[in-house]
């Protein structure tokens, strides 16, 4: 969307995206945590954006490239093409028994609460979770998961059937695992302290 509104601002180019998602934005909407709406927020800049070139940027969801339309059609039919598909999927950790029950990527876990259309429900009947990494993303899911219970994502856009969910977990430990020590943790220290207090 960065990329889209430069190329608004900078060219008279007529300009149409694609998308595979029933709805845009990626993982500004589907990975962003819930509680997070300071950043979220930047999806009304993108609706003003298409609100302000609507004579010359049309939208186009719930199409897949190379599914819906072949690259050959992209570049016969466009001047040119930019490619901003991201890296949305799951990446396996490939050790022994990563592939065992209830083992769940952060990727599929954040869709989930952040209402990917029909993402299963997870399994959370655990009291004992253990998260593996200790970016950003591994912090969102600690501060949803036990957060949840004390109705503190109620003041968020989580969806409703994820919410009902949540505030179930009868969680009682998380254990984050990071391969380093603490000065070469990945997260910043502003949800660091938004999780201590
Ligand atoms: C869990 C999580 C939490 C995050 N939290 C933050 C945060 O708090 N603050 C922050 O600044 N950043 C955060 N990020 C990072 C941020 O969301 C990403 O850096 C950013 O969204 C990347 O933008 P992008 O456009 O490159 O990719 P994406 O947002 O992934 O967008 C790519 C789009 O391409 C579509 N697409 C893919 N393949 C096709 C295809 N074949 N045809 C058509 N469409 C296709 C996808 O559906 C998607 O909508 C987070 C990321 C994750 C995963």
């Amino acid at each position: 969307m960065f990329a889209c509104n430069g190329v608004l601002r900078k060219s008279d180019f007529n300009v149409d995206v694609f998308e595979y998602s029933p709805v845009p934005f990626g993982l500004v909407r589907y990975g962003v945590a819930p509680d997070h709406q300071e950043v979220k927020n930047v999806i009304k800049q993108f609706d003003q954006m298409f609100e302000r070139n609507r004579n010359r940027l049309r939208l186009f969801c719930n199409v897949k490239i190379g599914r819906d339309v072949t690259f050959d059609e992209l570049t016969h039919g466009y001047d040119a093409v930019l490619l901003a598909y991201g890296s949305h999927k799951t990446r396996q950790l490939g050790i022994p028994g990563s592939d065992s029950k209830n083992v769940i990527s952060g990727s599929d876990f954040v869709g989930w609460y952040n209402g990917v259309p029909h993402a299963p429900t997870p399994d959370l009947s655990a009291t004992d979770v253990v998260i593996v990494g200790n970016g950003n993303v591994a912090l969102d899911c600690a501060r949803v998961l036990s957060t949840a219970s004390s109705g503190a994502l109620r003041a968020t856009d989580i969806p409703d059937d994820r919410l009902v969910v949540l505030e179930k977990v009868p969680i009682k430990d998380i254990k984050i695992l990071g391969r380093r020590g603490p000065e070469h943790v990945g997260f910043y220290f502003l949800f660091c302290l938004k999780i201590c207090i």
